[in-house]
């Protein structure tokens, strides 16, 4: 299991995460990512998704940690 965060304070709000891996980020009404409800540990499929949206944040505002 991992766990996964978003610094809200570092996101550009670009949807990049909630495109790439839409169950584990999604957008909130601040225009900022968030981790969904119940996805802030994860693993398997779950986990890939989310290393590939943290991979892809342009800010790293994606946090992992294993
Ligand atoms: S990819 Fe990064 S900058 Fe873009 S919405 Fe997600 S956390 Fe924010």
């Amino acid at each position: 299991m991992a766990h996964v965060e978003v610094d809200q304070d570092t996101c550009i709000s670009d949807q990049v995460c909630a495109a790439t891996a839409p169950d584990v980020f999604e957008m909130g009404a601040d225009g900022k990512a968030y981790v969904v409800d119940g996805m802030e540990e994860v693993e398997g499929a779950d986990l890939e998704m989310a290393r590939e949206a943290a991979a892809a944040c342009p800010v790293d505002a994606i946090s992992i940690d294993e």
